[in-house]
């Protein structure tokens, strides 16, 4: 019972009250104190129980060796913001329509396939029709590892930029091969062998360089070379990769793009990564399940079948899947239904206890009894007050037992990604001048994120302090 816990916590050295969250590490002491031996299971953990209950493995499972076929890349264009990313990805999808294809019109779903030759052969690649790598780490993040192959997008006239390191980073950091791609060749004042200079810094050395990264200098606007960045690509494939994939089992991939279309339903646009997805497959993807009844490819032409590497709409799920979710497809529409059902509530309980740890300023001192850290996002209409707000705030004398912290600043309204860090760090979020919209809001308030706005500096500086007064741990 909690009384008990409670002592025996006591014994080991921990002060907490029965209602309070511990970490895992605490729990397993306080279950050897108690003589139980505490198991703590993770989300992905669990849900591989959940699926070895119906006798499903996701992921590592091939199949037969000798059903191994070779796949098609999968790539992620990124890069910094204006070098061409968007302009690309357009590009691509016009100049590589095969002829005869339905008008060569295509629609964005969300990735698209192409044909290039290399070698007289014909070769397919599939691009993530989403620019940058916030779809791509969100991914990642859910376990589902959809890319093999980053073009980092370069502009030759603009150089390594921020966001040009960052997206290298995510690449290295999942050990995903890159090409480069130095655009605008066209501009005056393009210097693309600086570029490769510049690279160089981090990792990236060109194969003219002796090194094993392939850089191609195109122009997207004018479509200079894009057949030699595909081919590019194909090589350094070939070269790193062994895409292979079973298109015999059940196909199982991930969703990269999911919406309600008034007329069609729920529509999500899946990659299948193994197996051969069929209309009139039992599928189930994150907590949404349903039947395949019909699926298309980026020229809204009906598929029956889709093979590894191959993004298709489909269109049956009862509900929306989330965007980053993994899909299988399985026997039955029962044990689909089942697992999705499962997860929900899973997900309903997740989101209870962890709504109930995050902290607001009015319950800060019971808070406290868990973290002497208050978390801020400091959001405002333009930096001299963002910057006089955080230098105001961090003047405030909080004594030795707590912290402030201000973990992230911004102009600008209060957007998801500040929630989400909010949620991730268990922060505050104040808007000086500045609101949180819709959606936010909505988010916000169901994962149980403070966002506490202002106009007045002196008026955030007196809460904070009232807060953190209040919060001072009591003296024993
Ligand atoms: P993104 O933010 O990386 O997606 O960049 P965009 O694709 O939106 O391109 C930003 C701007 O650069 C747009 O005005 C494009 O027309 C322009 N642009 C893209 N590629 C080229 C190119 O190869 N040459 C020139 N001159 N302009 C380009």
């Amino acid at each position: 019972n909690p009384a008990a816990m409670v002592q025996a916590m006591f014994h080991l050295g921990e002060m907490v009250t029965a209602t309070q969250s511990v970490s895992d590490e605490i729990l397993g002491l306080l279950g050897q104190e108690m003589n139980y031996t505490i198991q703590v299971v993770s989300p992905e953990e669990e849900d591989r129980e959940l699926l070895d209950t119906f006798d499903i493995t996701y992921g590592e499972d091939a199949g037969d060796e000798d059903d191994l076929e070779f796949r098609p890349p999968v790539v992620t264009v990124m890069g910094h913001v204006d070098h061409g990313k968007t302009r690309l990805l357009d590009t691509i999808r016009k100049t590589n329509v095969q002829e005869g294809e339905a008008g060569g019109i295509t629609q964005h779903i969300g990735a698209y396939q192409v044909v290039t030759e290399v070698g007289e052969q014909e070769r397919l690649i599939t691009f993530i029709d989403t620019p940058g790598h916030e779809a791509f780490t969100a991914m990642r993040a859910r376990g589902a590892n959809s890319t093999d192959i980053a073009v980092i997008v370069v502009a030759a006239d603009d150089g390594v930029m921020p966001q040009t390191v960052e997206a290298i980073n995510h690449a290295q950091a999942a050990s995903v091969p890159v090409v480069v791609a130095v655009n605008k060749i066209d501009k005056q004042g393009a210097n693309p062998q600086r570029i490769r200079q510049q690279l160089t810094d981090y990792g990236l050395i060109a194969e003219e360089y002796g090194g094993d990264t392939m850089f191609v200098d195109i122009s997207a606007r004018q479509g200079t070379n894009i057949d030699a960045l595909l081919e590019a690509i194909v090589l350094t494939a070939d070269a790193t990769l062994d895409l292979r994939a079973n298109p015999k089992m059940e196909a199982q991939g991930v969703a990269i793009e999911a919406h309600l279309d008034r007329g069609r339903g729920p529509v999500a646009t899946v990659l299948v990564q193994r197996g051969t997805l069929r209309v009139g497959d039992s599928i189930v993807a994150g907590d949404a399940y349903g039947r395949v009844r019909r699926m298309v490819d980026e020229f809204n032409e009906d598929i029956i079948e889709a093979t590894p590497s191959r993004p298709v709409q489909v269109i049956g799920f009862t509900s929306v899947p989330g965007a980053g979710d993994t899909f299988l497809v399985v026997d039955e529409d029962r044990v689909a239904r089942q697992i999705a059902d499962r997860r929900q509530a899973r997900m309903r309980n997740a989101q209870f206890a962890s709504r109930r740890k995050r902290v607001s300023l009015e319950d800060l001192d019971k808070a406290l009894k868990e973290t002497s850290q208050l978390n801020l996002i400091i959001k405002g209409d333009n930096s001299g007050t963002v910057e006089a707000l955080e230098a105001a705030l961090l003047k405030i004398d909080v004594g030795e037992e707590v912290e402030l912290r201000v973990i992230d600043r911004g102009v600008g309204g209060i957007t998801k990604a500040n929630v989400d860090l909010a949620i991730a760090s268990d922060a505050i979020i104040l808007g000086f001048n500045v609101r949180a919209e819709g959606k936010v809001v909505d988010q916000a308030a169901h994962e149980g994120i403070d966002i506490r706005y202002y106009s007045v500096i002196y008026r955030a500086i007196e809460e904070i302090e009232q807060a953190l007064t209040g919060m001072l741990k009591p003296e024993y």
